[in-house]
């Protein structure tokens, strides 16, 4: 139970964790500081162009945005800010930190993936090049006017000496907002690394009269972005990508772990060419998602996994047959009796062609379908993995051959 709460949270949870390090390492930070002054002030530096070329390796375009966006940050800081918080300029330059941050991260976290090299790329590049001439123009010509719309107290509030600006008060909620529909969206732990330097932004922000700390907090943003891309990555090995359980390569990897004991069981769905020949590849694949969502509620320990195509395997370490034997039995049946609700052929889409056209056209069906399981155990002698997911598989194939829908040893 533990384990399974923390294999679900552990991936959304570890930008947190990051920015509690962070936040630890803050009484050390003048000894670091003084002992290696140059290369800490080049971290944040080192840190975003190591998760540009990441990112870029992997086709996250989006993060790489991210990454220069704060980049570019960091250099607005050192040019201005570093020295002092009083002129006009580092005024300008901290407003507009604390505004375009959050909005950068909200809008390359809902943009979708394009090449950099591609003319939508080429634009969102020109649209953070705009963001500097921008700024650098207010400065050059004096533009009181936007810096009084920057600081402007659009509602009254007891911050008292908060130093954020409303506006990126304003702007922060609006990307929680846009990063929390990415999330539920995606459920990617690339939302989650964009939410944490969202929030490592704002705490740079907050202590921008503090250069380490600066450094500390927007070094923590990059990190935490290079922490959500290799998250990723290993997700996409590890994972299929259709119903979302381990895939073989996790299989192969876990199987070396295993003890003397455990059980084997090899799970295929029964006259499946038929069903999608029938009913279409994309209801096919729904059904494959259903028998994925029933595998992983198989109970008494037993970890889920798609070994290829219709075929699944479960493991159950430290299980004997006997105990697994009733968990298969309950799935098998679970899944016989599941019936998925499909559209009708005919049925329009659009609610405009009315209630009556949507109900009498073609009615909607439900479909199910059964799967035949092999089971092998490991009586506790040394027998390789391999050996014992073909003992699986033989006992699988005398299930389909006894008529299948049943489990067979
Ligand atoms: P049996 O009862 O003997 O297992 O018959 P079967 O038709 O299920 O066996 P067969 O191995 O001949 O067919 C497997 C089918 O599974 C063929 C393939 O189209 C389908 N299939 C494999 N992977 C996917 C997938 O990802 N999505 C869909 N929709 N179908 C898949
Ligand atoms: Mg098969
Ligand atoms: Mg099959």
């Amino acid at each position: 139970m533990i384990t399974a709460v923390y294999r679900k949270f552990l991936p959304f949870a570890m930008p947190f964790f990051l920015l509690g390090a962070a936040w630890l390492a803050l009484p050390h930070l003048g000894y670091v500081k003084h002992a290696v002054p140059k290369t800490f002030s080049y971290l944040p530096y080192i840190i975003f162009s190591l998760g540009i070329v990441l990112s870029l390796r992997f086709n996250l375009t989006r993060i790489a945005f991210v990454l220069l966006t704060f980049c570019l940050a960091y250099w607005g800081y050192r040019a201005v800010l570093v020295d002092g918080q009083s002129s006009f300029e580092s005024k300008v330059v901290f407003h507009m930190l604390c505004l375009l941050l959050p909005l950068n991260i909200a809008l390359f976290a809902f943009m979708k993936e394009r090449g950099i090299t591609t003319f939508q790329g080429g634009i969102r590049l020109g649209l953070i090049l705009f963001q500097i001439i921008f700024t650098l123009w207010i400065i050059r010509d004096g533009r009181q006017e936007i810096y009084q719309l920057l600081s402007k107290d659009f509602f009254s509030s007891n911050l008292g000496s908060y130093p954020l600006p409303q506006s990126a008060l304003i702007m922060n909620g609006l990307a929680l907002l846009l990063l929390s529909i990415t999330y539920y969206l995606n459920r990617s732990s690339l939302e989650t690394g964009l939410m944490g330097a969202l929030v490592a932004a704002n705490l740079a922000c907050f202590f921008v009269g503090s250069e380490s700390v600066f450094i500390l907090f927007i070094s923590a943003a990059g990190l935490i972005l290079i922490v959500g891309i290799i998250q990723n990555t290993h997700h996409m090995a590890y994972r299929d990508e259709l119903t979302g359980l381990l895939a073989r390569r996790a299989l192969n990897e876990r199987t070396l772990m295993l003890g003397r004991r455990y059980t084997v069981a090899m799970l295929d769905v029964d006259h499946f060419k038929k069903f999608n020949d029938t009913y279409g590849h994309d209801t096919g694949d729904h059904v494959l998602k259903m028998v994925a969502g029933l595998m992983q509620k198989v109970g008494g320990g037993g970890r889920p996994y798609r070994y290829g195509g219709e075929e699944f395997t479960i493991l159950f370490p430290g299980k004997d047959l006997e105990s697994a034997m009733s968990h298969l039995e309950t799935l098998r049946e679970r899944i016989a009796t599941y019936n998925l609700g499909i559209r009708g052929k005919n049925r329009p889409n659009k609610s405009s062609k009315g209630k009556r056209g949507r109900g009498s056209t073609v009615k909607d069906k439900s479909v199910s379908v059964t799967i035949s399981i092999g089971v092998a155990e490991s009586s506790g002698k040394k027998v390789s993995p391999v050996k014992m997911i073909s003992e699986a598989d033989k006992a699988l194939y005398r299930a389909k051959k006894k008529g299948r829908n049943r489990v067979s040893v």
